[in-house]
């Protein structure tokens, strides 16, 4: 008997707790960022883009309560009770946090050399509206893992990771911190091990074996882990009958027009993305893959802002001036290289590309959205998040259309349900911008604060807290 008091206490404690929204940490490192730590906060006359898709609707009230979306209607008919914070968002809009799943913590630095800059990227990621993302493969093992659970204890500001493992590749990549994998056995020890240690996600890269890849997939699968890949070796129709979850960079990968491809072999990069060049996107052949590709649900990362920087006739990138001075140098060559070769392979490749990823998203594809801030550098995280966002408008789909791609297809993917829409019980995970992005894209770049959990980052602080200094850490 002497013991079933404190088990009663205890119980009615985790119900207590279970029913009570935890408030997030705010540590030391982080309260200079933060603009807005009341638990009660009403965002009032503010346009709600939701992030299904749904028309925008005008002069909106948003209340959030302990990190939660409470209420969320018509500002004249919504009650706001007494001692919330308001904000009058006359004019401005509201979208849920980005939630983008091709994200890297490492930029290119020089030939095969990265640069691990989780202070800096976390914080842009945050200051650009990312609330959520997925690594899109690690090079450091334990670096993803480490700064998501420090960010998560309130340590560093930045937004939720899902961390994705080490890359699963075989031999041919040439880069001594990638493990190459030896067979089926050794794909699955692989896969074992980084989930006990606390990876979420798995990434084949541009040398596996089928056999390996359905091993990953299917030991992934066990744990809970989605598998998304980074193909050559392995085509994407086979990649799709293996039960893969996603593709990265649209269909820049794909080796399934290169004449004679051989199984488990790489063609090269550069054979794999003259094939795509060159294909015909009212053909039988990219019809069949599409439909094939819809019917077995593989998502598909879009990543434009990566190959964007590589192609002619195209704006420099946003952000450049957050780069140290050697590395935006760096990229200015690589960028004037990209403007004297305007019959270079990205010049058809890139509209090629770009409207074989619209056509699947009309076929009904789970189109997502990603940076990757590698390739030839100039992918500054945040800022680029928004071009990816314009970019597809550009591609082809509308504001919305982009907008839910950036937000609600991620968390879908992701099988995070309490993010990337705007709805009662929702997470207060929101971002506010100056304008209306559902009329003008390039108003996406106007952020003026971000919410996360109820939290509200300043941008500007984020930012400038990095400026001048991004590759130093
Ligand atoms: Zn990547």
């Amino acid at each position: 008997m002497r013991a079933t008091l404190p088990i009663a206490l205890l119980c009615s404690a985790a119900v207590a707790a279970a029913q009570t929204p935890r408030r997030p940490t705010i540590g030391n490192a982080v309260r200079p960022y933060v603009a807005i730590d009341t638990p009660t906060v009403a965002l009032t006359h503010v346009r709600v883009i939701d992030g299904t898709g749904a028309p925008a609707k005008a002069d909106q009230t948003i209340l959030i309560e302990n990190g939660r979306i409470t209420s969320l209607g018509d500002a004249n008919q919504a009650r706001v009770p007494a001692g919330a914070q308001v904000l009058d968002l006359t004019g401005k809009s509201v979208i849920p946090g980005f939630v983008m799943v091709h994200e890297h913590l490492f930029y290119p630095t020089g030939p095969g050399a990265y640069a691990y800059l989780d202070e800096s990227f976390t914080r842009l990621y945050l200051a650009g509206g990312v609330t959520s993302m997925r690594t899109g493969g690690d090079m450091n093992g334990f670096g993803d893992l480490g700064i998501k659970r420090a960010i998560d204890r309130g340590e560093k500001p930045g937004p939720w990771i899902d961390a994705t493992a080490p890359y699963l590749e075989g031999p041919g990549l040439n880069l001594p911190q990638v493990h190459e994998l030896t067979d089926a056995n050794d794909a699955r020890r692989m896969v074992d091990f980084w989930s006990s240690m606390g990876a979420t996600s798995l990434k084949a890269y541009m040398h596996i074996t089928r056999d390996e890849l359905k091993a990953a997939i299917d030991e992934g699968h066990k744990h809970g882990m989605k598998t998304t890949g980074h193909l050559c070796s392995v085509t994407y129709r086979e990649a799709a009958s293996l039960g893969i979850d996603n593709l990265e960079h649209g269909f820049f990968a794909a080796t399934d027009f290169v004449p004679d491809k051989k199984p488990d072999v790489c063609p090269g990069q550069n054979a794999g993305q003259a094939s795509v060049a060159a294909v015909d996107p009212s053909s039988q052949a990219v019809k069949s893959l599409i439909a094939e590709l819809v019917k077995r649900h593989v998502a598909m990362t879009s990543t434009l802002t990566v190959f964007e920087t590589l192609a002619p006739g195209r704006p420099m990138p946003p952000g450049l001036d957050v780069l140290v001075p050697e590395l935006r140098d760096l990229f200015q060559q690589r960028y004037d290289a990209a403007q004297r070769n305007p019959r270079g392979a990205m010049a058809t490749l890139l509209p090629k590309a770009r409207q074989l990823e619209v056509d699947f998203f009309r076929a009904g594809g789970m189109l997502l959205a990603g940076t990757d801030p590698t390739g030839g550098g100039g992918v500054i995280p945040g800022f680029s998040n928004q071009r990816a966002v314009e970019l597809l408008v550009e591609s082809g789909l509308t504001p919305l259309e982009a907008i839910k791609v950036a937000t609600s297809n991620g968390a879908t993917y992701l099988g995070r349900t309490n993010v990337g829409s705007l709805a009662v019980g929702k997470q207060a995970d929101l971002v506010v911008i100056d304008g209306d992005p559902s009329a003008r894209i390039d108003d996406i770049r106007k952020v003026s604060m971000v919410f996360k959990e109820g939290v509200g980052y300043d941008p500007a602080k984020l930012i400038a807290s990095v400026r001048g200094k991004v590759g130093l850490f």
